[in-house]
C-alpha cells in the first residue's frame, strides 16, 4: 500500500471499514501549487491515501524515491505496460508517468479513500474504470502566474518550462473534465476551498 501524509512518507495503518473508498483525483498544470495544496490536505487529513505515483523523469533535488515517485527507467514501464501494472498511464512534458493498479484495487477493497495527483489524459483513461472518482482541477490565475512560478522554483531548464507551459494551456482547455475546479489565486482559500470539497464526500 502506497501512502503519503504531511511528511510525504508515513506508511499508515489498514482497518477495515467495510466500505468502498472514494478516490478523488487532482489535476493542475504545472506550477498551480497543486503540490502544496495536495500536501496541505494530506496533512489536514492523515487518514487520506496518496498514491504514489511511477516515473520515468529524472528525480529532482530533494525528491525521494519512493515518496515522491517512484523513479524507474523506461524498460521498466514498458514492461509494466506489457503486464497491464497500470490503472492508467500517460506521457507529460516527455516522460512517462503511471498509477499502479493492486495500489487504486487495495485500497478501495480495504475502505480507504485515495487521493491521486495525475494529469488530464490520465484522469480521462482512469474515468472509464472508475467514474465514480470524484475530479478536481486546480486552476493557476493566470499563464503568465505559471511562468514566474515556474522560472522561481528553478527545477526545469528553459525549454522544459516553454514545454510545460504549452502544455498548461492545453490542460486549462480540459477542465470541463472536473467536477469542481477551485482556482488557487490565494493559497490558504484554496487549501479550505479543496479541504471542503474533499470533507463532502468522505
Ligand atoms: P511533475 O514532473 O511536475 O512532478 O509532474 C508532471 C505532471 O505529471 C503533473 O501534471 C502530474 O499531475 C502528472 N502526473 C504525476 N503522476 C502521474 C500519473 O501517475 N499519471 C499521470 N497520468 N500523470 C501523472
Amino acid at each position: 500500500m502506497n501512502s503519503h501524509n504531511d511528511s510525504f512518507s508515513h506508511e499508515k495503518k489498514m482497518s477495515s471499514p467495510g466500505k468502498r473508498g472514494h478516490i478523488f483525483i487532482i489535476s493542475a498544470p504545472s506550477g498551480s501549487g497543486k503540490t502544496t495544496l495536495c500536501r496541505a490536505l494530506l496533512q489536514h487529513m492523515p487518514d487520506l491515501f496518496y498514491s504514489i505515483s511511477y516515473t520515468t523523469r529524472s528525480q529532482r533535488n530533494g525528491e525521494k524515491n519512493g515518496v515522491d515517485y517512484y523513479f524507474v527507467s523506461v524498460e521498466e514501464f514498458e514492461q509494466g505496460i506489457k503486464q497491464g501494472k497500470w490503472a492508467e498511464f500517460a506521457t507529460v512534458h516527455g516522460n512517462y508517468y503511471g498509477t499502479a493498479a493492486e495500489t487504486i484495487d487495495q485500497c478501495i477493497r480495504s475502505g480507504h479513500d485515495i487521493l491521486l495527483d495525475i494529469d488530464v489524459q490520465g484522469t480521462e483513461k482512469f474515468l472509464k474504470h472508475y467514474p465514480e472518482s470524484v475530479t478536481i482541477f486546480i486552476l493557476p490565475p493566470s499563464i503568465d502566474t505559471l511562468r514566474q512560478r515556474l522560472e522561481k522554483r528553478g527545477t526545469d531548464t528553459p525549454a522544459a518550462i516553454e514545454r510545460r507551459l504549452r502544455d498548461a494551456e492545453k490542460e486549462l482547455a480540459r477542465k470541463d473534465l472536473y467536477r469542481h475546479i477551485i482556482t488557487n489565486d490565494h493559497l490558504q482559500q484554496a487549501i479550505d476551498d479543496l479541504i471542503a470539497v474533499v470533507t463532502r464526500y468522505r
